[in-house]
């Protein structure tokens, strides 16, 4: 049978699990905001707390740390997080070579340098070995990235941090839920920042948060969010506002709104169970994925004792699909299986806006160029090895995930059929 992107049948016919979810009780809980009149946490009081501090205890205690402040994106979150602990002009920030681009441009928002490390293949995630070397006496910060479904060296590279009296702030926007030695992803770094977009496993469309342990950076991190105001120390009277001014930080308004807040309170409910299920799903097709000649497990550290599975990787040997391009395999396999399968990003020294005119203002403020002290050897081959499944496969049902088996096969057998250039 022909491929389904040359027309022929494709492997799967029906849906897949539907993301993003929204339960009755978000929706009760959005209805709920609606008629409350209280749409901000810069609204005026009611009898009611802002959603904004339930949604920040809640999350705090599931996290098992003491602070946390919503934002409205994931993006903003970092670019606080740098701003908070007092990084700028003069500092370098080592970032990944490998992840979403916000990593870096939230460093050359705040005219930084970047200065990107290659990652650790089995992990994906940053090397702390590439990081020892990269560390200069202008090093201010350490930015880890927990890509995909592995969690970085944590503890090493906290370790390699305070060694060398820099910060760390942990990228947990793909982590939501994963463990370390029984510890959550987030809680390692002076940061922890989190992504509520909606392609993420904790999602209301588009928010974030940040959470530390440290009390004073907290409400350093309340102002940068609210144009420089505070939630007062006792709750505003119902008919005043919570928040007063404290002219002490110049911030910006990064909050997220409490219809938000709503939807994520719904999603925190949810998170527990479905990471179990996706992580259960993710162990049920990796160890089909043996089958399939050619699929090479990524290989975790064994203390990353819970994987949350933001993309489902799957690792391949360059010969698997008789040499081709794995961005055409990624779409012969998305048409067999009418599902979003895709490639890794591109690692950043090639990423077309960090190489734009307009980004080079950013540049001009501070020490230069990007930095790449060593070639990124390791992005590039996960880039050109590595396909991806979006994680609400992950919450189908078993014959389900035999259907992503069953496309590798098919597409292995007709390769030859596969262009053979990438275009
Ligand atoms: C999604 C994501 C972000 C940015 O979050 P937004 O909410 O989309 O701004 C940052 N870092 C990583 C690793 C992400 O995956």
């Amino acid at each position: 049978m022909a491929l389904a992107i040359n027309g022929g049948a494709a492997i799967r016919a029906h849906e897949w699990p539907a993301w993003p979810i929204l339960s009755q009780r978000g929706e009760d809980g959005l209805i709920a905001v609606a008629r409350s009149r209280r749409w901000a946490s810069s609204g005026f009081a009611t009898s009611e707390r802002p959603l904004d501090r339930v949604f920040a205890e809640r999350f705090g205690a599931y996290l098992g740390i003491s602070h946390c402040l919503p934002t409205d994106h994931g993006s903003s979150a970092l670019a606080m997080a740098l701003e908070g602990l007092g990084i700028g002009v003069g500092d370098e920030v080592i970032v990944p070579g490998l992840t979403w681009v916000a990593c870096a441009s939230a460093v050359l928002r705040v005219n930084a340098r970047p200065v990107l490390v290659d990652i650790d293949p089995d992990t994906l995630c940053i090397a702390p070995e590439g990081i020892e070397r990269a560390i200069t006496g202008r090093t201010a910060a350490i930015l880890l990235v927990h890509l995909y479904s592995c969690m970085a060296q944590v503890d090493r590279i906290a370790d390699i941090a305070s060694r060398h009296g820099i910060y760390l702030v942990e990228d947990a926007a793909q982590a939501h839920g994963a463990k370390w030695s029984g510890r959550q992803a987030g809680t390692f770094g002076d940061v922890g920042v989190f992504s509520m977009q909606q392609g993420k496993t904790m999602t209301c469309g588009e928010g974030g948060a940040l959470v530390t342990s440290h009390r004073g950076l907290h409400a350093v991190f309340e102002q940068l969010r609210n144009d420089g105001r505070r939630y007062a120390e006792t709750s505003g009277a119902t008919g005043r506002m919570d928040l007063v001014e404290t002219a002490g930080v110049l911030g910006a308004n990064r909050a997220p709104s409490e219809f938000q807040l709503a939807v994520l309170l719904d999603a925190l409910e949810r998170l527990e169970a479905e990471t179990k299920l996706r992580a259960e799903n993710a162990n049920f097709l990796d160890d089909r994925l043996r089958q399939v000649s050619g699929y090479s497990p990524l290989r975790p550290d064994a203390r990353n004792d819970r994987r949350a599975y933001y993309h489902f990787p799957m690792r391949f040997a360059s010969d698997a699909f008789g040499g081709r391009k794995i961005a055409a395999v990624a779409r012969a396999i998305s048409a067999e299986l009418g599902t979003w399968v895709h490639t890794p990003y591109t690692p950043l020294d090639r990423h077309p806006l960090l190489n734009a005119p307009r980004t080079k203002r950013y540049m001009a403020g501070s020490l230069g160029e990007v930095h790449v002290p060593e070639p990124l050897t390791n992005c590039v081959a996960a880039s050109e090895s590595v396909l991806l499944l979006h994680h609400p496969i992950l919450l189908a049902d078993k014959d389900s995930l035999v259907d992503v088996v069953r496309a590798l096969e098919k597409v292995q057998a007709h390769a030859h059929e596969l262009p053979d250039a990438d275009v």
